[in-house]
């Protein structure tokens, strides 16, 4: 028999584990770090190498060194992009860019989608590139957005309708861009098939046409083609759906991605192209001098402040690229305060709903509400986002998404969603609001006639200025962008655009069953594993390598941040190690998706993570306060219900996640997605069982009559039948526990008033006045103990009461 035998003190099956994992590692790591091979029959070679499975970037101070010698020590390589080289490598360096012609090419101001799409550009045609954020990377409009990857149905509605060949030739670029897209984040992007709901007839051929043609206009570029499906596939695919009326729906197809983490990737991506960035980093001034060549002023430095430090310094470069999205004016005015504004800003509003409000893989499209907007209700990270867009805005860092836009977005959804869903307040987890970054026609007189197109736009000083258009377009509006910059600035890049067959960090080895790996050896469980691997594709093995083991025998690593949520703590390491996670809010917003599907989960989340990021980033108790305190406020921005302000050292804290109470606000039941605490059912139970008097679980025309006299009422069989009709809406001629629910839920809810729920809350006074107040519903209990006082004299049930009047 085999047994077990120490070989130098270890046993031999460790041996060969250990030697087994070390070949299967050694592979890994060649296969990962040899030449990308590309699947682009495109002829320009990418020369840039694989980075290596734990491939690390320059920190946030090398980056900042750079930034602050203008980039001196970068060296341009003779294949690829630029490589950062040591700064302060000699003594005696000269470390004044003043002094040195050896600047950046260009200073991206903007981490958005558009300025990392353009830093990525420019990084890997050789250029010297900085790109700076003030916030975080993906902290404006590009973490908000419907998450869509799209050529836009509705542009093409609007194409033909208008016979416009500009939004058709946009509306074709934008269906190339998805393709490529797709290829290349393939982990952070897949197909979404979407239902367009049709409820009459009229609608069929004419939505089926469009889908048809958006098919067609893809051309070679197209996923699958749309399909039109009857009433009951429709409800096969979409059981939520409402069926009175439903005559079918057109099915078509187009692409969702993660909007952050395809940002944060796209920076990290310039990064290994040799692009010096940095977030919590704003320009707050620009330099000019005179320029013989040019004949007038034109920038040559900027003034960027570390937001982290408050520090400033001057950077030097040849060109300033404004990627500022919808804070473009800000800084095309630091060039010229009188200049003329070009950006309409245009809010758009989401919302979070839990998964059971739709199926996982198909959307609705809804392209003509009650008021003529477009409302999207789409699966996404096991939730269910819904939202529309456009309606004119102040340009805010975080804007507040209004209660009306909310309500009216529950409204239209509980339109098309069957009368079992009950659209609640309390259900939406999160709810957000971005800023679109419209081009302003000046002809136009509303933001919907505006074109969303972006526009490229340089000033006399040589400000050049990248606004407007879409996620789903960022890399073409980047090489167009850097096609200008090189013209303007006079640059010298090693070739054209490389972009379309770029893969994107974490993109080359991942594969749609690469999760099944991680699963077998890190021992993670399926839903984590999936997780990682769609949120960081192939560097999901480098978070997986940090993550601490669990201490059961499954899932052996992998410590979730919360039970409901996939995210686990390795994650938080992995961000602030390799992403450049500086706050608590980078983590739960951009990192991870956490405060985008559940602001209560995350405010229950935030004293583990903080203390995991003061670990990694070394924060003092009264930073760590802070971070809580700000990440609180931001939550307040994605839809935390206003209550008073916890403080850390308050919430009794351990190392397992336990639930934090939110202080109590007068509306609260609103917001409360499970209709009744605990302390309420129990309660509720107690009330039904004594109205229930023969104990047959329900509450019949002679338990009411019973109650009726035993309350002091004159009990007739008639008005006992009127109330029971009243409330009895299976007509079984009884009241079951559930129904009894459904009836306080309505009392609590919509104060819905009749006289059944006047007989459940004078009962549930003589609870209070036996002592037991415990869970008496809301105002009605303040109500029953008025009614109280009434007692002892017969009275008769108000007519309007008595049936008939609800
Ligand atoms: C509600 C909504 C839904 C959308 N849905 C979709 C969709 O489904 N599909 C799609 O393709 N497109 C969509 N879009 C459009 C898309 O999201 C935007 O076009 C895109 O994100 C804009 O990116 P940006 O980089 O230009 O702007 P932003 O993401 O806003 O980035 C600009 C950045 O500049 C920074 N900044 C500002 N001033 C300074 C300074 N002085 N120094 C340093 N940094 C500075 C800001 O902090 C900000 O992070 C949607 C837009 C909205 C509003």
């Amino acid at each position: 028999m085999f047994t077990s035998r120490p070989v130098f003190g270890y046993s031999r099956r460790a041996v060969i584990i250990t030697a087994a994992s070390t070949v299967a590692l050694t592979s890994t790591y060649v296969y990962l770090s040899s030449p990308a091979r590309l699947d682009s029959s495109s002829s320009t070679p990418v020369t840039k190498r694989r980075p290596g499975p734990l491939w690390s970037p320059p920190s946030r101070s090398q980056m900042l060194a750079h930034l602050k010698t203008s980039g001196i020590y970068i060296q341009r390589t003779s294949e690829g992009g630029p490589e950062p080289g040591p700064v302060l490598s000699r003594e005696g360096d000269d470390l004044d860019a003043s002094s040195s012609d050896d600047v950046f090419d260009l200073l991206i101001v903007g981490g958005g989608a558009t300025g990392a799409g353009t830093a990525l550009d420019a990084a890997s045609r050789g250029l010297k590139v900085a790109c700076v954020e003030r916030d975080d990377f993906a902290s404006g409009t590009s973490s908000k957005s419907t998450k869509l990857v799209h050529g836009g149905v509705r542009y093409l509605q609007k194409a033909v309708m208008e016979l416009d060949y500009e939004q058709w030739k946009l509306v074709k670029e934008a269906l190339r861009e998805r393709r490529i897209f797709l290829e290349t984040a393939p982990h952070l992007s897949s197909m979404l098939p979407i239902l367009l709901p049709i409820y009459t007839w009229w609608q069929l051929p004419y939505y089926y046409a469009g889908c048809k043609l958006y098919d067609i206009l893809a051309g070679k570029e197209n996923m699958e083609s749309a399909y039109w499906m009857g009433k009951g596939k429709a409800l096969e695919a979409f059981p939520m759906l409402k069926k009175d009326g439903l005559v079918g729906g057109v099915v078509y197809y187009d692409g969702q991605h993660n909007d952050s983490r395809m940002n944060i990737s796209l920076i990290m991506t310039a990064v290994q192209h040799g692009a010096i960035v940095a977030n919590h980093t704003e320009v707050t001034r620009l330099h000019k001098k005179y320029d013989p060549s040019k004949g007038c002023e034109r920038i040559y430095a900027a003034t960027l402040k570390d937001n982290m430090t408050n520090e400033e310094f001057i950077v030097k470069c040849r060109g300033v690229i404004n990627a500022t999205g919808p804070f473009s004016d800000g800084l095309r005015k630091l060039d010229e305060p009188t200049t003329q504004e070009i950006v309409a800003p245009s809010a758009g509003v989401h919302i979070t709903l839990p998964n059971y409000y739709g199926p996982k893989t198909m959307g609705l499209l809804d392209p003509a509400t009650s008021d003529g907007r477009v409302i999207f209700f789409l699966p996404w990270q096991g939730n269910v986002i819904a939202g529309t867009t456009d309606s004119p805005t102040p340009v805010s860092q975080n804007p507040v998404p209004a209660e009306k836009d909310i309500q009216w977005i529950l409204d239209e959804v509980r339109n098309y969603l069957s009368p079992d869903v009950k659209v609640r307040r309390g259900d939406v987890l999160s709810a957000w609001s971005g800023i679109r970054p419209l081009v302003r026609d000046p002809a136009a007189k509303n933001t919907q006639s505006l074109v969303r197109n972006h526009m490229i736009n340089v000033s006399k000083s040589g400000l050049l200025t990248i606004a407007g258009g879409k996620w789903t377009t960022y890399r073409a509006m980047a090489e167009e962008t850097v096609d200008q910059a090189i013209k303007e600035f006079d640059l010298k890049p090693n070739g054209p655009s490389q972009t379309d067959h770029i893969k994107l960090l974490g993109a080359h080895a991942w594969s749609k069953t690469m999760y099944i790996k991680l699963i077998q050896q890190f021992g993670l469980e399926t839903e984590v594993a999936k997780h990682l691997a769609e949120s960081y594709g192939d560097r999901a093995w480098d978070v997986a390598s940090m993550a601490d083991p669990t201490g059961y025998s499954w899932p052996v690593h992998g410590i979730r941040i919360s039970p409901l949520y996939p995210y686990i703590e390795a994650e938080a390491r992995y961000a602030c190690r390799k992403e450049y996670a500086l706050t608590a809010v980078d983590f739960i917003a951009r990192r991870t998706r956490l405060s985008f599907l559940n602001v209560r989960v995350s405010l229950e989340c935030l004293p583990r993570i903080v203390d995991i990021m003061s670990e990694e980033l070394g924060w003092d108790t009264k930073r760590k306060e802070k971070e809580f305190d700000n990440a609180q406020e931001f939550l307040r921005s994605m839809g935390l219900p206003e209550g008073a302000k916890l403080k850390l050292s308050e919430v009794a804290r351990s190392k397992s996640i336990g639930p934090i109470s939110i202080p109590q606000r007068e509306d609260q039941q609103l917001f409360e997605r499970a209709q009744f605490s605990p302390a309420e059912v129990s309660h509720l139970k107690t009330q039904f069982h004594q109205l229930d008097f023969d104990n047959d679980s329900r509450i019949t025309r002679a338990d009411l009559l019973k109650a009726m006299t035993q309350m002091g009422y004159d009990a007739s069989a008639e008005t006992a039948d009127n109330i029971l009709r009243e409330v009895d809406f299976g007509r079984k001629g009884a009241i079951e526990f559930q129904d009894y629910l459904d009836i306080a839920a309505g009392l609590k809810e919509l104060h819905l008033e009749n006289a059944f729920t006047h007989l459940a809350r004078m009962d549930s006074s003589r609870q209070i006045s036996s002592g037991n107040d415990n869970g008496a519903i809301g105002k009605h209990a303040k109500d029953s103990q008025e009614e109280n006082g009434e007692r002892g004299s017969r009275r008769k049930i108000p007519v309007e009461r008595s049936g008939g009047g609800t």
